[in-house]
């Protein structure tokens, strides 16, 4: 599985800006195979948390996230950037290295109380997932597992995280 991964993950050096070895998961998703094997791999990892959803991080975190959580049979949550969800949101502003930045959920989407596995594609510094962590607590419920297809070990995302909830990646560059 993890070699498999790994031929289907891309290096794309110097994307989105000069310095970034961006890491494109996007090949996965053409291998239906590799795709289904991978919702199975984390569903069965997922299971001992007994979760009571996940909440994906706009907007690669909306690839393999709803798929686990169909297979686990439960709610599936959006979590995305200011102003983009149309109902009444609970929101949660985070420092980036420069200025902030909004993460923002829909007020009734998670049942207050629920054990949330927080998913995205991706982790780096775990800026983000750490906020979407804070968003969760915001709405009466508990991070149990932060989740991610790939982890860049070097910029210490995990480290932040698990102040909050443990840290799981299939793949560690
Ligand atoms: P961070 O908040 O620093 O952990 O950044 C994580 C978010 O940025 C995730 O949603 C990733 O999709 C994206 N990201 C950051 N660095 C990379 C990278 N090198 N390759 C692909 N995506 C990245």
């Amino acid at each position: 599985m993890e070699q498999r991964l790994q031929a289907a993950i891309r290096n794309i050096p110097d994307f989105p800006k000069p310095g970034i070895q961006f890491k494109d998961i996007t090949p996965i998703f053409l291998d239906p195979e590799l795709f289904r094997d991978l919702v199975k791999r984390f569903a069965q990892e997922y299971k001992k948390y007994s979760p009571d959803a996940i909440v994906g991080i706009e907007s690669r975190g909306y690839l393999a996230g709803p798929a686990i959580a169909l297979e686990l049979g439960i709610p599936f949550v959006l979590i995305r950037k200011k102003g983009k969800l149309p109902a009444k949101t609970i929101s949660h502003t985070y420092s980036l290295e420069y200025g902030t930045d909004v993460v923002e959920v829909h007020e009734d989407a998670i049942a207050p109380g629920s054990k949330v596995i927080v998913h995205d594609d991706l982790l780096a510094t775990g800026g983000t997932a750490e906020a979407a962590g804070h968003l969760v607590e915001k709405c009466g419920s508990t991070p149990v597992l932060f989740s991610f297809i790939v982890e860049l070990n070097f910029l210490n995302g995990k480290e932040r995280l698990e102040k909050v909830a443990p840290c799981h990646s299939i793949i560690t560059y």
